[in-house]
């Protein structure tokens, strides 16, 4: 595997799993599909396969610092046209090109290109996640250019900016709707392609925790799980492992945290991570420690990326809508976990966000 950082992987993805199972047979468009949940209407995958069937090559990209349903779901698509034999490109806009050393155990990680080697106008472009061009980062540029977009994702907010939608709110990741695209390209299951979507599915719904947990979830994961993927060894990779300094950042965070009637709330500026060498994709479980409070209902995590800027973290645990107050701050994401970017002062973006969440729990 192709290692972004230069850095070498501790699990090589030939390696999970032992011993590799035939792959599935495919379940092509006329096969059966297995249920998802979603009600896309069949009109718009039949146009997003006559487009993929037009295309000789095609350009993937997913959000910035791309989570697991992002890289996910990106790279099990472009594994599946890249077998169908597409010309397939995968990147994401971060300026710092970099895989996060969570996600190094992914397979297919050869697809990727920097940013800057993405075509400038792509015949087309499927992207993965993302709710708006702005979280294409610097292929915000390249989507507004291609000839054509596919826009696959789940989030309520997403505006909708490809000239074709395949948009599900009520799907529990990209992930699930990455799995039906591979269905309907005849593609098939094997246990690489099985592992990256597995990946989208757990990090979105916390490990079958939130909400979103539906029958059809669980269905899902035993069809990646069938694949013989290994859900110890990526539960591990995901959750379980952090780097010395992470618990030495994290003790700054925890001591530096307050609660405000129901807001729990903590950050982390950069010179606490440069201390130990910490990479900002570390912090990224750090939101679900601060949002366990009981006297909360509501949790932000201020993290200062390298380049100055506030990523904020947010976590309802219902009553609130985060999503909405997020989106007011110029940024999304879903009722109960939304983010967005500041270049204020910590004292400046608490001050708005209090401002907004006193305003929705006056509404609640
Ligand atoms: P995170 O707190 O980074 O795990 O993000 C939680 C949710 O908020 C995800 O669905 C993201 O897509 C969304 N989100 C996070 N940061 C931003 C941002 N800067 N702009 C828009 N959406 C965001
Ligand atoms: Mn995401
Ligand atoms: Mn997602």
């Amino acid at each position: 595997m192709r290692d972004r950082t230069g850095r070498p992987s501790r699990v090589d993805p030939g390696s999970v799993g032992q011993g590799r199972p035939p792959a599935l047979p495919p379940i092509g468009p006329e096969g059966a599909l297995p249920p998802s949940g979603s009600v896309i209407p069949e009109a718009a995958w039949r146009r997003a396969l006559d487009l993929i069937g037009k295309a000789d090559e095609i350009a993937l990209a997913c959000h910035v610092s791309p989570d697991g349903d992002a890289l996910g779901s990106m790279l099990a698509t472009g594994s599946v046209l890249r077998a169908l034999g597409k010309r397939v490109i995968a990147s994401f806009g971060d300026r710092q090109f970099a895989v996060p050393r969570l996600l190094h155990f992914l397979p297919g990680q050869d697809l990727l290109v920097p940013p800057a080697d993405v075509p400038a106008e792509p015949e087309l472009m499927i992207t993965f996640d993302s709710s708006t061009p702005d979280r294409l980062g610097l292929l915000g540029a390249n989507t507004a250019k291609a000839h054509e977009v596919i826009v696959i994702d789940h989030h309520l907010s997403n505006t909708g900016f490809g000239t074709l939608s395949l948009i599900d709110p009520h799907v529990a990741a990209t992930a699930v709707l990455a799995e039906q695209l591979i269905y309907r390209l005849g593609g098939s299951l094997d246990r690489d392609i099985a592992t990256c979507l597995y990946a989208g599915l757990v990090t979105d719904t916390g490990s079958f925790r939130y909400s979103s947990t539906t029958p059809e979830v669980h269905q899902m994961a035993a069809r990646l799980v069938a694949t013989g993927l290994r859900t110890d060894e990526i539960a591990r990779e995901l959750w379980d492992r952090s780097p010395f300094g992470y618990l030495k950042v994290l003790a700054a965070a925890l001591d530096r945290v307050s609660l405000e009637d129901h807001l729990v709330w903590t950050y982390v500026p950069r010179v606490d991570r440069a201390a130990y060498g910490l990479p900002y994709a570390e912090l990224e479980g750090l939101i679900d420690i601060v949002r366990r409070t009981d006297e909360a209902e509501v949790a932000a995590v201020l993290k200062e990326d390298d380049h100055g800027a506030w990523q904020v973290s947010t976590r309802s645990k219902g009553a609130v809508d985060v999503g909405s107050i997020c989106a007011a701050l110029g940024g999304g994401g879903h009722h109960n976990a939304a983010g967005f970017t500041s270049h204020g002062s910590v004292e400046d973006i608490m001050a708005a966000f209090r401002a907004l969440l006193a305003n929705a729990d006056g509404e609640a």
